[in-house]
């Protein structure tokens, strides 16, 4: 497993990435939209909607709810943010550094993710394809479980 790295927190507290991102898809980003975008980099792994809200109330940086789901599917849109459905029926949001094909890793106590690339899933693809006959042109594959810290936690 060597080429997977956690991925570092507040590596771009200001969402300055996101920001670009917004900006080179040609969309006006306004001073409440770059909150959003830093309420976004601010956090550590997947979060809600419901967490972003609580943080603009806790910072008192009056950006409306609406606003911070709005700005999320844009970023969706745009691949810098994507969308997990959570094994529970939930769903979350987590922030790309990747911006190729990806899938992630969320760790179901702390939520911290991991981008991962090549999961090795043209094979198996490709033996679907063979036994059914479909042509597939994409698929989410997303995985969940402990992460090494949290391991630490539990196990004593
Ligand atoms: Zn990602
Ligand atoms: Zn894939
Ligand atoms: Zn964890």
């Amino acid at each position: 497993m060597a080429a997977m790295q956690n991925r570092q927190p507040s590596g771009d507290p200001a969402g300055a990435e996101l920001i670009r991102a917004l900006e080179e898809a040609g969309h006006r980003t306004t001073d409440a939209r770059r909150t959003v975008a830093e309420l976004i980099a601010s956090r550590d792994g997947a979060f809600e909607t419901a967490d972003l809200v609580a943080d603009a109330r806790r910072r008192k940086l009056g950006v409306a709810r609406a606003t911070i789901f709005r700005t999320l599917e844009v970023l969706v849109g745009l691949g810098a943010v994507e969308r997990l459905d959570l094994p529970n029926g939930e769903h979350s949001y987590v922030r790309c550094d990747s911006r190729g094909h990806h899938h992630h890793l969320v760790c179901t106590r702390c939520q911290r993710a991991v981008d991962l690339e090549g999961l090795g899933m043209t094979p198996i693809i490709a033996e679907v394809e063979r036994r059914t006959g479909y042509r597939v042109d994409r698929h989410r594959v997303e995985l969940f479980g402990l992460c090494p810290s949290c391991q630490g936690a539990t196990s004593t």
